[in-house]
C-alpha cells in the first residue's frame, strides 16, 4: 500500500540543486524554501555565521563565492547591490553558469551585468523581486519576480525559481526587470508621500488615524481604477478620452489643498511639485484633459 502511493515521476526526477549568495533578510527567506521543497542548495555569505541555521536544515555552506559557484549550474544572486556583486564576483569563473541576479538595481546596471557575465562565458537573468521576506514561500500573499534577459535560462530554470515566488518573465533586455520594479515602486513612493501628507493634515485634531485610515486605503483603492485610464489615453494619444474630472477643474481646486496644508501648519512640499506640473501643462492649453499630460512634461 505504501509504496503504491509513491509518485512515480517525483521519484526519478529529484529537486535541481543551485547555489545561492547572499544570506541577508530575503536571501535567508528564499533559501528556507528552497530547502523546503528539497532542492540541493549551497549557499554563500560574507559574513559566514548567517550560513549556520540554514546548514542546521541542510544547505551546504561554501568557503568562497568561487566555490559556491563551482558547484552548482544555477547560481542565484541575492546581495545587498550591484557593487557587492562585483565584488563577490569579480574573478570567479563564470563559463556554463546560469546566473540570476536578484539584487534591486537600475536597467542600466542590469544590462551591464548582463554584458559582464555573458563575456565570462555564463548566461544572464535579472530578477525584480516584487515581494517582502515574509511574502516568500506564502503563495496567497501573492509574491512574484520580474525577470528579464535569457529566456531559455528562464525557461530551463523556470521550477526552481518559481518555488519561492511567482514568476513574470517582462523580455530579452536584461534591464526590464528593473525597469518595471522600479516603475511599481514609484508609484509606491508616490502613494506613500500622499498618505503622509494625509496624516499630517489631522494631525492635532481630534481625528484619530486609525479612524482615517480605513477611508483613506478605500479611497486608494477606488482612484486605482485611474491607472487603466491613464494608459489608455497614453497609447491612444487622446488624454480627453473617458475624462472624468478635467485638468482645468483640478488646477482650480488646488488653492484648497495648499490653503488647508496652511491652515493645519503643514508642508505642501510633497504636494506643490505635482500641483506645478498640472498648472504648467494647463498654461499648455490641455485644460479639457484628464491629468495623463505630465507623463509627457516629466519625459522632457
Ligand atoms: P540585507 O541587508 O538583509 O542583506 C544584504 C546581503 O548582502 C547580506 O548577505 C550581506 O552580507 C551582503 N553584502 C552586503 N555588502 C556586501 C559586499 N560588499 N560583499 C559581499 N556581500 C555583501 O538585504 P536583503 O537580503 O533584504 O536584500 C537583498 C537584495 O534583495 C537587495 O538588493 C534588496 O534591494 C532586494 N530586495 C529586498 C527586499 C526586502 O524587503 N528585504 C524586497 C525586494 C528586494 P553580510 O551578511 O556579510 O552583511
Amino acid at each position: 500500500m505504501a509504496e503504491n502511493s509513491v509518485d512515480p515521476v517525483s521519484k526519478s526526477t529529484p529537486a535541481p540543486s543551485l547555489t545561492l549568495l547572499g544570506l541577508g533578510a530575503m536571501g535567508t527567506a528564499l533559501a528556507r524554501t528552497w530547502l523546503a521543497a528539497g532542492h540541493p542548495l549551497t549557499v554563500w555569505n560574507r559574513t559566514a555565521a548567517r550560513a549556520e541555521p540554514l546548514a542546521a536544515l541542510g544547505a551546504t555552506v561554501a568557503a568562497t563565492p568561487a566555490e559556491a559557484v563551482a558547484a552548482n549550474r544555477l547560481v542565484v544572486v541575492c546581495l545587498l547591490d550591484d557593487a557587492s556583486v562585483e565584488a563577490a564576483l569579480d574573478g570567479v569563473d563564470l563559463a556554463g553558469r546560469d546566473v540570476v541576479d536578484l539584487v534591486t538595481g537600475t536597467p542600466g546596471l542590469a544590462r551591464a551585468r548582463a554584458a559582464w557575465v555573458e563575456q565570462r562565458g555564463g548566461r544572464y537573468l535579472d530578477g525584480g523581486i516584487m515581494a517582502v521576506p515574509p511574502m516568500i514561500g506564502v503563495p496567497e500573499a501573492g509574491p512574484y519576480v520580474f525577470y528579464s534577459g535569457s529566456q531559455a535560462l528562464f525557461e530551463e530554470h523556470r521550477d526552481t525559481l518559481s518555488v519561492p515566488a511567482g514568476t513574470r518573465f517582462v523580455g530579452a533586455d536584461a534591464g526590464f526587470a528593473a525597469l518595471y520594479d522600479v516603475a511599481l515602486l514609484s508609484a509606491m513612493y508616490g502613494m506613500f508621500a500622499g498618505v503622509a501628507h494625509a496624516f499630517a493634515l489631522i494631525g492635532g485634531e481630534a481625528v484619530a488615524p486609525s479612524d482615517l485610515a480605513p477611508l483613506l486605503t478605500s479611497w486608494l483603492r477606488a482612484m486605482a481604477g485611474s491607472v487603466t485610464r491613464t494608459a489608455l489615453q497614453l497609447e491612444s494619444g487622446d488624454y480627453t478620452v473617458g475624462v472624468v474630472s478635467n485638468l482645468a477643474m483640478q488646477v482650480a481646486g488646488t488653492p484648497t489643498f495648499l490653503r488647508t496644508a496652511e491652515e493645519q501648519g503643514v508642508s505642501a512640499e510633497l504636494l506643490a511639485p505635482y500641483f506645478a506640473l498640472m498648472a504648467r501643462r494647463l498654461a499648455e492649453g490641455a485644460g479639457a484633459e484628464d491629468l495623463t499630460g505630465v507623463v509627457d512634461l516629466l519625459r522632457r
